[in-house]
């Protein structure tokens, strides 16, 4: 099975949960740029204050910090089973400089997931999510909601809504993607690496067809 694995989509097309499952299932590192650095500002770190706005606005944070903190997360993950890599590479410069660390360790990607999703699907599943402030399980209001309002299934922490959630932030995290993001699909594929997964409304057959494509 293919374990150095990138999931690449648009956001709200479910790769946070897939990469869950997939940690969850085989024991492979699940490495979230986006929660990271998400943490870094709720830390008010250094970096976390250096990347607070760009957060709040859906606008990259700029490749040399990404980098920075990605490199740190990802190498000693390198031994391990397997790892996945969720939001990260997002822009070109970024996924040939995760390219030069790999390939000087001998330890290339085995592929890149893409899971494709239509603009219309990522708006409801955006503006419904919330996540558990405690341990990042994700729900949506709708299609997942926790059986208690406002609690987390798994560990009863407090459901809240992530600031770039809301439909303006969203639009432009959309545009950054579409522009910066999307070009990614082309270069993977030019390397032979990129498989399809087209996502549906049920994410129990996402999980089911990722996993049959990262076993081909
Ligand atoms: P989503 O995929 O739903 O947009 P993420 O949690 O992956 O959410 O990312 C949230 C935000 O974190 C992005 O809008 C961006 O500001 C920042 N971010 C995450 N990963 C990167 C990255 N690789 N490069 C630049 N900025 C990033």
């Amino acid at each position: 099975m293919k374990r150095r694995v990138i999931l690449l989509g648009p956001p709200g097309s479910g790769k946070g949960t897939i990469a869950a499952r997939l940690q969850a299932d085989f024991g492979w590192k699940h490495i979230s740029s986006g929660y990271h650095l998400r943490r870094e500002a709720e830390a008010k770190t250094a970096v976390g204050e250096r990347v607070k706005v760009f957060l709040e606005n859906g606008e990259l944070v700029p490749d040399e910090l990404v980098l920075e903190l990605m490199e740190g997360r990802l190498l000693p993950e390198l031994d391990s089973q397997g790892f996945i890599l969720d939001g990260f590479p997002r822009t070109r410069y970024q996924a040939e400089a995760l390219d030069q660390w790999l390939n000087r360790l001998g330890k290339p990607l085995d592929a890149v997931l893409f899971i494709n999703c239509p603009e219309s699907v990522l708006l409801d599943r955006i503006t419904g999510r919330r996540v558990c402030a405690n341990c990042g399980t994700v729900y949506h209001m709708r299609s997942n909601p926790p059986s208690v309002s406002g609690r987390c299934d798994v560990c009863g922490g407090e459901l809240t809504q992530r600031e770039d959630d809301t439909e303006i932030v969203l639009r432009k995290r959309l545009d950054v993607y579409a522009r910066e993001t999307e070009p990614l699909v082309a270069y993977y594929r030019a390397q032979g690496k990129l498989v399809v997964v087209n996502t549906a409304s049920d994410p129990e057959i996402v999980y089911r067809a990722a996993v049959k494509a990262l076993n081909e």
